[in-house]
């Protein structure tokens, strides 16, 4: 007899170990871990999306014949304990385990007693993205999207780029004013009724984790594979459309927009990043939904999804420790309450408290950007985020959070910071409308933060961007400008930064 041991973010019928195994003559092992659940302060409703999912596939897997042994997290203090119960019981002849999809569970996982099966959950392989990479000093998305593009054949025509462009960023920039001028329709925003197993699991997390941020309270994610495809037909149908075209845009009380929220599903396996591209591309050729956006959500997969997992494989573990620009800010309180006059970062981390979720340009212009600009310390960010996110995991966190936000990692695979003043969330959102600072005002005590925080981090950074020619330019206009004026953005970032840690 086998034991296939699967992992809370395997949870794939497509699961490369129980491909391995035959239903008759193994059973399935799963286990939720006490210590694993508790390596952070996690969001609650991250928490039900776990265990739920996890339960329900346990269901599903039943339902299909196998023989499922579930150890529950109310007498499972770690995966260990677990391990070790199933083997006194069960004496299985192995125990296969399809590889972790994050380091330190990988780490663990060397020293069981287990059988690693190579994963299938990503399109390129650990391997592939390495020998694509090479000992290259820096890495371009761009060229590896290009590169999985010719691979897959996915929106390719003869070997050209279907339309004859590898992208379509130029029609993807409509502002916040484009947006209201259009009037376009709201979209609704999706949700899904928290069946009797994730109402157990509700009460459950409340118990278990009475102190952790959020509420099990309102859960409204799939936790199947049934209604993960219907999550997915939805945003094809109603969504995908517009995606494109507003998906820079951030619109106060519309937590969700023309985003796919797909993320958390991906991430546990409920949909595998092949259906989701081939779904967006199918309603392209029904003439469902325009270039611009199918090429768009493409590229946020097959690109930058594969690209972060790539990049993380090939650096770990040193990767965590990075800190390129010595960033030394701890991180502010508010982020656990969201009490802060910033409107924009207000209405984010109170949306991110409530849903478990941001959307991307909430993550990287609002939040990273304040990351970035205030100087927080990058391990302090990250833990944020993994603490935060519905859809968060290692492997997402420390390309995402230490490479392109806080390029932490010295450049290696973002082209610059993603360093931005107020006007660019002005232009993005209507968040400075309702704030009691001025996107317009530079320095002083109405002025947005945003605004002198930009180029204090320029002034304290000279000697490392300098030399980027994507923003050397920044550097030497900074240098150009009257001491007067340097003061009075010193003065206004020192004065509040030290209101942050009062
Ligand atoms: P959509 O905007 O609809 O995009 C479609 C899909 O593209 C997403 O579901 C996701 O699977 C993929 N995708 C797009 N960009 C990225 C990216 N940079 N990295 C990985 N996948 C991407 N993504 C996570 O899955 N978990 C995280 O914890 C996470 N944290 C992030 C933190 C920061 C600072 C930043 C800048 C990005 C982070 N992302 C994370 C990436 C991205 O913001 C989210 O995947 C996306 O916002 C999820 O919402 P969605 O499904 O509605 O995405
Ligand atoms: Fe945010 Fe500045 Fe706008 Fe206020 S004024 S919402 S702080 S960008």
């Amino acid at each position: 007899m086998k034991t296939v041991w699967i992992l809370g973010d395997q949870l794939s019928l497509h699961n490369a170990a129980l491909n391995e195994a035959d239903k008759k003559t193994s059973v399935v092992l799963m286990v939720e871990s006490k210590a694993r659940s508790q390596r952070v302060v996690y969001h609650k409703k991250k928490l039900v999306l776990i265990f739920s999912a996890m339960r329900h596939f346990a269901r599903d897997l039943r339902d299909r014949g196998w023989q499922v042994d579930y150890h529950a997290l109310t007498d499972t203090p770690e995966f260990g304990v677990g391990l070790q119960r199933h083997i006194e019981t069960f004496a299985p002849e192995e125990v296969l385990l399809t590889e972790p999809n994050d380091w330190p569970m990988m780490e663990t996982a060397k020293q069981l007693p287990v059988r690693l099966v190579p994963t299938g959950q990503f399109i390129s392989t650990r391997a592939g993205f390495q020998k694509w990479a090479g000992q290259s000093k820096r890495l371009l998305m761009e060229m590896h999207y290009r590169r999985l593009r010719n691979e897959t054949g996915y929106l390719m025509n003869d070997g050209e780029p279907e339309g004859g462009q590898w992208n379509y960023d130029a029609s993807n920039r409509s502002t916040y004013a484009d947006w209201h001028r259009q009037a376009e329709p709201r979209p609704e925003p999706p949700s899904v009724l928290p069946d009797p197993i994730t109402e157990g699991v509700m009460k459950m997390v409340e118990d278990v984790f009475p102190e952790n941020p959020g509420r099990a309270e309102g859960f409204w994610l799939p936790v199947d594979r049934e209604h993960a495809l219907e999550w997915l037909d939805g945003f094809i149908r109603h969504r995908l459309i517009r995606f494109g075209s507003f998906e820079d845009l951030m619109v106060q009380g519309e937590p969700v927009h023309f985003h796919s929220v797909l993320s958390p599903l991906l991430n546990l396996g409920l949909l595998t990043p092949h259906e989701c591209i081939e779904a967006a591309i199918d309603a392209y050729h029904r003439k469902e939904a325009p270039l611009n956006s199918v090429e768009g959500f493409v590229r946020q997969i097959l690109g930058w999804r594969e690209f972060i997992n790539g990049v993380y494989w090939l650096k770990m573990p040193d990767y965590k420790q990075s800190n390129y620009l010595n960033a030394q800010l701890p991180l502010p309180r508010f982020f656990y309450t969201g009490d802060t006059e910033m409107n924009c970062l207000r209405q984010v981390i109170k949306q991110v408290l409530n849903l478990g979720y941001n959307h991307h340009i909430q993550r990287l212009m609002v939040l990273g950007n304040f990351f970035l600009i205030a100087g927080v310390i990058p391990q302090e960010a990250e833990r944020w985020y993994l603490e935060m996110y519905v859809d968060a995991y290692d492997w997402v966190m420390a390309a995402n959070v230490l490479g392109m936000i806080l390029y932490a990692d010295g450049g290696y695979m973002a082209t610059k910071p993603y360093a931005a003043g107020g006007s660019y969330i002005n232009k993005m959102s209507n968040y400075c409308r309702d704030c009691r600072f001025k996107p317009t005002v530079k320095v002083g005590p109405d002025a947005c933060p945003y605004n002198y925080l930009y180029w204090n981090f320029y002034d304290r950074h000279q000697d490392e961007l300098q030399d980027n020619p994507r923003v050397s330019m920044m550097v030497r206009g900074w240098r150009n400008r009257p001491e007067a004026e340097k003061r009075q953005v010193r003065d206004s970032a020192q004065a509040f930064l030290e209101g942050l840690q009062a």
